[in-house]
């Protein structure tokens, strides 16, 4: 987090802390995604009013659950993008699908605080062999579920009854270009076509049934090879049935890509980069405040926890989720506090710390402009419970 967007926290603060004790509502963008909480119950307001408390505190042992998490249904993926840890397989844990059985576990401790739930990690969600069950353990929670997916397997009959047997608040579909030739060179192996007819499913079903979820959302970053597409996105975007779109910048992570890779991708237009350039090199932002181990923390699959996603390779894990080991006992134990310090006091000796990608953005968000495309819905009212 940025010190300006600290600052219009703070200030924010006192107004927050009526609407959400008092009236148990809460406002909030995730990402460029309008969400709205109502009628919380008073544990999780609680909870969010304490973890609010931690943000300003960054304590090594915090006085709330997460109110965000992650949650990596697979680590395996069907495409090979140039800058990912999975597709360049730069990530050393076994292939694996989350047990059906861990997911159970830990959104029964965690569920009840949460305010939302990011259904992906590093791999391909919708490969998951168990989809339905595990979106139906969502759907036993009030929070909001944002899945997101290459598409490139949306066309199954499988995962589109999955999808709308328990929709997700929102499901987000990457694509980073508008025909096949474009769309490849970065998600290289990915076709449109089945990503698109999957929407175009989902939305008939959707009118069919009046259901309003999941919020179609086209996600598309934008790079030196597609910027040239984005004035077309709109056009694009409605034409196959999306409800929402949001252009993002390329963040740059800690892998083997060399920064001439990097390089190739970033685009000419200066507002759609991540990051600012002089003679060339990224400027440092100095005013940089990790918020990620104290409310946002990620279950790779296998049931290990770490602090923060980019951890890929879980050198600094909290341990690992079981029968006899809770998420509470992971999140409160003295292994956290150990690993939360390093993050917090010494950040730049941790491998995936010193390439953090949000550390030079501009805003912690890395979508930097939403098109609300669906009249119908009313958007700042998603997630209303
Ligand atoms: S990479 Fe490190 S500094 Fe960046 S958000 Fe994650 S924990 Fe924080």
């Amino acid at each position: 987090m940025r010190k300006h967007e600290r600052i219009r926290g703070l200030i924010r603060s006192p107004l927050l802390a009526w609407e959400i004790l008092g009236r148990g509502d809460y406002h909030f963008v995730y990402d460029q995604m309008p969400i709205t909480i109502r009628n919380m119950s008073l544990e999780k307001r609680i909870n969010l009013v304490k973890s609010g408390m931690n943000l300003i505190h960054r304590r090594l042992t915090p006085w709330s659950m997460p109110l965000h998490m992650q949650f990596e249904l697979t680590n395996f993926c069907n495409l090979k993008c140039p800058v990912c840890p999975t597709g360049l397989r730069a990530v050393s844990r076994k292939k694996l699908a989350m047990p059906v059985s861990h997911f159970k576990q830990i959104l029964d401790e965690v569920g009840p605080y949460l305010l939302t739930a990011s259904l992906w990690g590093w791999g391909e969600s919708l490969l998951h062999p168990d989809l339905g069950a595990m979106l139906a353990e969502t759907k036993k929670h009030p929070f909001i579920s944002f899945l997101s997916t290459n598409g490139q397997n949306l066309d199954d009959d499988r995962v589109i009854q999955a999808i709308i047997d328990h929709p997700p608040t929102y499901l987000i579909v990457a694509l980073d270009g508008l025909t096949d030739e474009i769309n490849s060179k970065f998600r290289v192996g990915a076709r449109l076509a089945p990503a698109l007819e999957g929407v175009r499913r989902i939305s008939e079903w959707k009118k069919k049934s009046g259901s309003v979820l999941p919020i179609l959302h086209m996600r598309f970053i934008a790079m030196k090879h597609n910027e040239h597409e984005v004035p077309d996105l709109v056009r694009f975007a409605e034409d196959h049935h999306f409800d929402f779109l949001t252009v993002r910048t390329l963040s740059m992570i800690h892998t083997d890509a060399s920064n001439d890779t990097y390089q190739s991708f970033i685009p000419e237009t200066t507002r759609l980069s991540a990051y600012q350039y002089n003679e060339g090199r990224r400027i440092s932002k100095q005013d940089f405040y990790c918020l990620e181990p104290f409310w946002l923390p990620t279950l790779f699959a296998d049931g290990t926890l770490v602090n923060c996603i980019h951890d890929y390779n879980a050198e600094l894990s909290l341990g690992k989720l079981s029968v006899s080991n809770s998420f509470r006992e992971l999140w409160f134990g003295d292994q956290s506090r150990t690993q939360r310090r390093k993050i917090r006091d010494h950040s730049m000796d941790l491998y995936f710390c010193r390439m953090c990608p949000a550390r030079d953005r501009d805003t912690t968000d890395a979508s930097i402009k939403a098109y609300y495309l669906n009249k119908q819905i009313d958007y700042a009212n998603i997630g209303s419970f």
